[in-house]
């Protein structure tokens, strides 16, 4: 710590009320001595002494009180000097410390120690010991050498030093700025006063304007719009980065200077024409401005605005311009594009239309080419202008069909082909084939791109042909038919049983499952035909083979006529037992015919035999063997006296 100074008033008092009163003696002394030496008389002598002493200290002691009460009055008024000093000193808004010549704090106020602490960079200056102390900052921002504070300034060139920007760490960590001034104090014992005044909301409100005035720039500069700002003369105040890139010309030499400097006088007089119009009318102005730059001819879209002073008086002038060169150049494009493509439309023979379905799911036609009009027999501008035409035009019955294949290309915006009719207001049926493109577009609507195609023509050949080819494919069928049909029992013929058992020979190969055949024949059916006729024959044939069909009938079950009065049974899955069954379920439902046979010698009615066998296919044979087999068990059941079955054994 720095050691405190004692007040310099303290020896003022005794000091010179003592001198007074040794020199008034002295004085009354020699004149003393002078009036002794006169008289020489030693009585008088000793009256004399006697009566000088006494003189002398009545008069020492008038003079002692008399000086001592002007000292007292001086002094009082100095201790109140002090005290106004004092609260001056301490109620300051401002930081006052005082320093001895080598820069250590004497004194200090209340404001100055809140502020800095008492460790403070005050102390470190008085200290000196420190080139750099990081507490204390320049304007700048970077550590201030101790030889620049304002303090050691002062002391060093005895003299006053004012406003040194100083930026100090305070005892509560926060940074402070100060303007700190030191002013030298011409006394023996005292260094300089320094006097801190906080300027910190001034510094900072300095660098947010600073930051946003940086900010502003950046924007400025990496704004993607040519930005200027002139005077009202049209000089150039401030441009841009991308201005001056356009330019190409230095941003610092296109300040302070003018529009013809650069441009043509035809385009500067534009320019300036919209200049004025916004200065004289006060509010935006927004022109499209082609220049001549360096890398070509350019288009510009260009806003001009006027800037106002305090007294809402136009100062300067702003410019914001946007190259639109390039969406010219497309708007160009797009035009010739849109020329090139109305000619088409106009001449195509396929009506090309853009259908808008909108988020409500109306729909509406937004162009229909000249062929739409023949096609639909509606006018181009009736299209446009009836909303979901379709509910008018298009056939009941087929626009179920068209909404949902319009349906599908919504949901998943795939394109869009379909066939279907429509009834003109003429009352025509026409068939119709359209293809359409849907699109999505930023407002939510759905736009199909499309054309749509008279097809009735082909439509009218593809029925007649499908007829054509149904009819075929019923004579086919029947034709089919009849090829496996037996004509006089209308059961499965001959050749109809060579090509199913050669198929099931082989389905039940792969299966390994078992095949059984039955084969029958109407005993004694000669006699019959020569006793009741050969129409009564056929009509008997008839019978049997309807009733056999009728009661095997498993879907892969086949009663054919194997030839004359003789029946074959194939019986797919089905094993020797099974197939027993059968053969007994079929006299069961011969005998239930009850057809009357008189010259039979087994019974009085129609009687059959049948040969039984089965076998588990297996292609190294052929399905003839099983054939031969179940014929030879037919033999043997003729054999064995008819009207019966026989299973065929090796
Ligand atoms: P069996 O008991 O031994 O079978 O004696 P069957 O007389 O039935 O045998 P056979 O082979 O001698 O005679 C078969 C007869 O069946 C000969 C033929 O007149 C008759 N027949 C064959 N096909 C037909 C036909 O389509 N219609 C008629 N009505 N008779 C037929
Ligand atoms: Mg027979
Ligand atoms: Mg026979």
């Amino acid at each position: 710590m720095c050691a405190r100074a004692s007040s310099p008033h303290s020896h003022f008092r005794s000091i010179p009320l003592k001198l007074v009163m040794v020199l008034s003696f002295v004085v009354q002394a020699l004149i003393m001595v002078g009036l002794v030496n006169y008289l020489s008389d030693s009585y008088g002598k000793i009256w004399i002494y006697g009566l000088g002493l006494m003189i002398s200290i009545g008069f020492g002691l008038i003079m002692a009180n008399w000086i001592s009460r002007s000292y007292e009055s001086v002094e009082t008024a100095l201790k109140e000097s002090q005290e106004k000093y004092k609260v001056l000193f301490q109620i300051l808004p401002i930081g006052v410390s005082i320093t001895d010549k080598e820069a250590r704090i004497l004194e200090r106020n209340a404001i100055s120690e809140s502020w800095l602490g008492t460790q403070d960079i005050l102390e470190m200056e008085c200290l000196q010991q420190r080139e750099i102390n990081p507490n204390v900052l320049r304007a700048d921002g970077s550590p201030m050498p101790v030889a620049e504070y304002a303090c050691v300034r002062a002391l060093q060139r005895d003299h006053a030093v004012y406003d040194v920007e100083t930026g100090i760490v305070c005892a509560d960590g926060t940074l402070r700025w100060f303007s700190v001034s030191a002013s030298p104090i011409p006394l023996e014992q005292y260094g300089v006063v320094i006097v801190h005044a906080d300027i910190s909301d001034r510094k900072f409100a300095e660098q947010a304007m600073r930051r946003s005035e940086l900010k502003l720039q950046a924007f400025l500069d990496n704004a993607p719009t040519l930005i200027a700002i002139k005077d009202l003369e049209g000089k150039y105040l401030s441009v841009n980065q991308e201005f001056a890139y356009f330019m190409q010309v230095p941003e610092a030499d296109i300040l302070g200077k003018y529009d013809y400097d650069f441009f043509s006088a035809e385009a500067v007089k534009h320019i300036r024409r919209y200049e004025l119009q916004a200065i004289f009318e006060g509010f935006a102005i927004d022109f499209e401005q082609s220049l001549h730059l360096p890398d070509g001819m350019r288009t510009f879209w260009v806003t001009q605005f006027p800037i106002m002073d305090n007294q809402d008086k136009p100062c300067a002038i702003a410019s914001i311009s946007i190259d639109i060169t390039d969406r010219k150049y497309a708007e160009l494009a797009l035009k010739e594009s849109e020329a090139r493509f109305q000619k088409i439309a106009t001449i195509s023979p396929e009506a090309i239309y853009i259908l808008i379905r909108n988020p409500d799911g109306n729909t509406f036609f937004e162009y229909a080419s000249p062929a739409s009009e023949e096609l639909l027999g509606l006018s181009v501008e009736d299209l446009k202008r009836c909303p979901n035409l379709r509910h008018q035009i298009f056939h009941p019955n087929d626009l179920a069909g068209y909404e949902k294949v319009m349906g599908e290309s919504l949901k998943t915006m795939q394109i869009f082909h379909h066939e279907w009719r429509i009834v003109t207001p003429q009352g025509q049926i026409k068939w119709i084939k359209s293809q359409a493109m849907p699109e999505r577009r930023a407002n939510g609507d759905v736009a199909w791109y499309g054309f749509a195609i008279d097809i009735s023509d082909r439509k009218q050949s593809e029925i007649a042909l499908a007829h054509v080819e149904s009819d075929l494919k019923n004579a086919n069928q029947e034709l089919q038919r009849l090829v496996n049909l037996d004509g006089l029992t209308q059961i499965a013929n001959r050749r109809c049983f060579d090509e199913r058992i050669l198929y099931e020979w082989q389905r039940l190969h792969r299966e390994q499952q078992p095949l059984s055949l039955l084969m029958f024949d109407v005993d004694y059916f000669k006699r019959y035909n020569d006793h009741y006729g050969h129409q009564l024959g056929d009509e008997c044939l008839l019978r049997i083979a309807q009733a056999v069909d009728q009661l095997v009938c498993r879907p892969a079950d086949l009663v054919a006529r194997y030839g004359g009065e003789e029946f074959i049974v194939i019986l797919p899955n089905t094993n020797l037992e099974g197939a027993i069954a059968v053969a007994k379920n079929l006299h069961e439902a011969i005998a239930d015919l009850q057809i009357p046979h008189q010259d039979s010698d087994v019974s009085d009615m129609v009687t059959i035999s049948m040969g039984i066998a089965s076998d588990i296919p297996n292609l190294e044979r052929s399905p003839y063997v099983l054939i031969n087999q179940v014929d030879q068990a037919l033999y043997y059941a003729k054999q064995q006296g008819r009207n019966r079955s026989v299973i065929f054994t090796d």
